[in-house]
């Protein structure tokens, strides 16, 4: 059976494309996990080379701080952070490895994260819900790789509040390119999306700053907003900041129940767009024909 076959297959069976995005989200998830771990820890070794030859530049000196193991998103292996021992592939089934190795290095029976199995199935439900709304179309497989990208944002962001121009980046202009093929959005409400986003957040980022002094948000943020303006055009923004402010009132007021002591700590925004940018993608137009249905009488 050649590929186009496959397609087609796909295209015919709506429950073959959704069990399919299933499955193969969930290997999505298991790398993306590998992206958020290693992304930033690439980025500041790069950042960190760039010093030293600043340093070594200015100075003579040799540089101080070289490391030149190769790190990248495929070598070295992945191992047990504990023991070092080399993950095998039967140990790297999504999930699945996770409850048979009964949550534990096969090797030195430290425990392992649940967080891993959570991202893997938290990448498959949500592009399977993706496929499921949107079905085999151009916007639908656009939508599940946007999907992916999102998902590893927004663990990055939280982790070390950072969202990588590489990720930003390549998701505004693959929303931008998807806006040329048919049936898709059109090419000026991407653009303008694209634009009015970046200009939104930097415009509140601008004023919050004169007024308090503060930087209350960073450019990833503007950069982020500007490819979800990319993907589901300037007239769904506003949607995009009503959700966002929603989902941030929603765990604001969850993480101050949970513990009073922390509720000055610092929370990165790229989490809150993402997910708002997600819901948008996929409700936004419902959430504006509710609107104008509900407030405008016709
Ligand atoms: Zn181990």
């Amino acid at each position: 059976m050649d590929i186009f076959a496959i397609f087609s297959l796909l295209e015919q069976s709506p429950t073959l494309f959704l069990i399919t995005t299933f499955i193969v989200s969930l290997l999505v998830g298991s790398f993306l996990n590998v992206v958020i771990y290693r992304l930033p820890v690439m980025m500041e070794r790069e950042w960190q080379a760039q010093i030293d030859e600043v340093i070594a530049n200015n100075t003579g000196n040799a540089h101080q701080n070289v490391n030149n193991d190769t790190f990248n998103l495929v070598k070295p292996d992945s191992t047990c952070p504990k023991c070092q021992h080399k993950i095998r592939a039967w140990e790297n089934i999504p999930i699945i490895s996770w409850i048979l190795l009964g949550r534990k290095c096969s090797q030195c029976k430290a425990p392992i994260s649940a967080r891993y199995p959570m991202i893997e199935l938290l990448t498959a439900i949500l592009s399977t819900l993706v496929a499921y709304e949107l079905g085999y179309t151009t916007t639908g497989l656009g939508f599940i790789l946007a999907t992916w990208l999102l998902v590893a944002m927004t663990f990055i962001d939280f982790d070390k509040m950072l969202l990588p121009d590489s990720l930003t980046l390549s998701l505004l202009w693959v929303g931008l390119g998807l806006s040329l093929f048919p049936d898709t959005l059109a090419p000026n409400s991407a653009i303008l999306g694209a634009i009015l986003g970046y200009l939104s957040l930097f415009s509140v980022y601008y004023v919050f700053k004169l007024i308090t002094g503060k930087e209350g948000m960073g450019f990833g943020d503007f950069k982020l907003l500007a490819a979800l303006g990319a993907w589901v055009g300037w007239q769904q923004l506003p949607v995009i900041i009503l959700f966002s402010s929603l989902v941030g009132a929603v765990v604001g007021i969850a993480i101050m129940m949970l513990n009073k002591k922390d509720s000055n700590l610092a929370i990165p925004f790229g989490p809150y767009l993402a997910a708002a940018g997600w819901l948008t993608m996929l409700y936004g137009q419902h959430a504006i024909d509710w609107y104008l249905g509900t407030f405008i009488q016709r």
